[in-house]
């Protein structure tokens, strides 16, 4: 028997990740847990197949699987998963949109995010700490109170915090008014926060193994074989998969994979970098955005502090970023945070960013009969991971949008009802 069949053999069936379960293999020496999840030959043919082993690929799936009893999936990963921008990004959840389709939209998906450890018997770490964004003049505090407002009259939590408070809540903050772009107080969202990004694709993939979808690694897309306007199969790197439906979630290679299918979408790639300091004692509670230039900040649970700033500026599928870039980050970051000029850094890198032209997500049927697209995504999809996973399987089995995704149509492109919730234009990178 070959690993491959012996791992097809392997019974995962279902330990559930209790504390009597870890107790009762920590009696065992920790020497008998199941594989999280199977790892399978891939069949011939799958009613269904997602293409794109990310956070938004494996929800998907495992939605399909879950609200609709769709099980013969499979999820087609060129690398391992989790291995894109799910475990490379900044992992803030938030949603602070004023626009009312994205607005419900992230709001949903917050929600999703609160029972999501327990839905998935998996601890993906939501850490409802706040994101508060900080605000430096009174344009942008006028722009702040406005956004907070239409949170408000959408259900949503918002917050507006003066600079003594920030002060209070932030102390190493530098709330003082010498510096050069003083604090003038913050928009908060008490229940945005962060969670653990590789736990979000582990847990989606085990829970979506167990409920019967094949999730296959080392399994690159190569072609799609159209006939006539349908898709019937996918060439991969492990031979030919023929499928009902095709979806992808593939992020910075949304418009690769469109182009097999002879598609041409409103998405630009671009390089986003992220790095963290060595680890620290804790410093710092919440999340934090600089309002005089683009940078944010959290410190993780093993003390690093994760930071982010920019795109870089110029399209690339090239997963690294560049110098200039992390400097005007870093210097940004030290007028908030004086004491961290002595702090080293750890290690930085980069994710490829599905830029759309009006920075919203595209998840929606596509001018071919049965292929679907999940992307668009810009700077802010991890936190929609269990919405658009959700909506994204609506679409996919009703064949139809959900009522939480339909103003996120191909078709807004063409009609003008486009959703630019920064009001930056048909600029695909300044979104
Ligand atoms: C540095 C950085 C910071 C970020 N910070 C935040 C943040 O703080 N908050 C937030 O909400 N969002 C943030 N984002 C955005 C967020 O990470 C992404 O929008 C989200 O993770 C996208 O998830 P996904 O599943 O669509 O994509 P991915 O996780 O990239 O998954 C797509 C998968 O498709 C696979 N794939 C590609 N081509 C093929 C093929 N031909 N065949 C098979 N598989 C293929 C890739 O290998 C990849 O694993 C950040 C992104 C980056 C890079």
């Amino acid at each position: 028997m070959c690993l491959q069949e012996w791992r097809n053999g392997f019974d995962t069936s279902r330990m559930r990740y209790s504390v009597f379960s870890l107790a009762k293999q920590a009696l065992r020496g920790h020497l008998d847990w199941p594989l999280a999840w199977r790892d399978p030959v891939p069949k011939k043919h799958y009613d269904v197949v997602v293409v794109g082993g990310g956070g938004h690929g494996l929800a998907t799936a495992f939605y399909l699987a879950k609200n609709h009893g769709i099980r013969n999936v499979a999820v087609l990963e060129k690398g391992w998963i989790g291995g894109g921008n799910t475990g490379r990004n900044t992992t803030i959840i938030r949603s602070n949109y004023m626009l009312d389709a994205n607005a419900h939209f992230y709001e949903w998906s917050l929600k999703l995010w609160e029972q999501l450890s327990q839905e998935i018997n998996y601890n993906v770490m939501f850490s409802p700490r706040g994101v508060l964004n900080l605000a430096h003049t009174e344009s942008q505090r006028d722009q702040y109170f406005r956004r907070g407002n239409q949170m408000l009259l959408n259900g949503i939590d918002a917050e507006w915090m003066s600079r003594e408070e920030i002060a209070r809540f932030v102390p190493h903050l530098d709330c003082s008014e010498n510096t050069r772009f003083p604090v003038l107080g913050g928009l908060m969202q008490r229940r945005g926060g962060t969670a653990r990004h590789d736990a979000v694709a582990w847990g989606y993939a085990r829970a979506a193994s167990d409920l019967g979808v094949d999730i296959i690694q080392n399994c690159e897309v190569q072609g799609l074989i159209r006939e006539g306007n349908r898709i019937v199969a996918v060439d991969t790197s492990r031979g030919r998969i023929k499928a009902g439906q095709v979806g992808i979630a593939v992020a910075g290679n949304t418009g690769r994979l469109a182009a097999m299918a002879g598609l041409k979408l409103p998405i630009e790639s671009h390089v986003l970098q992220a790095f963290v300091s060595e680890p620290l004692k804790p410093i710092l509670n919440t999340v934090v955005t600089y309002g005089a230039g683009h940078f944010y900040i959290s410190q993780s649970d093993k003390g690093e502090l994760v930071m982010g700033g920019d795109l870089d500026f110029y399209p690339s599928y090239s997963q690294k970023g560049n110098l200039p870039i992390i400097e005007e980050a870093v210097s940004a970051g030290l007028q908030m945070f004086p004491i961290l000029s002595r702090v080293r850094m750890l290690r930085h890198w980069g994710g490829i960013m599905d830029m759309t032209l009006d920075g919203s997500p595209i998840i929606a049927k596509t001018p071919i009969d049965n292929f679907y697209i999940n992307g668009g995504w810009c700077y802010g999809g991890f936190k929609a991971t269990p919405a658009s996973g959700w909506v994204f399987a609506h679409t996919l089995a009703n064949d139809a949008p959900h009522e939480l995704n339909r103003a996120h149509s191909l078709e807004r492109f063409e009609t003008g009802a486009v959703i630019d919730d920064k009001g930056a234009g048909p600029t695909a990178q300044w979104h």
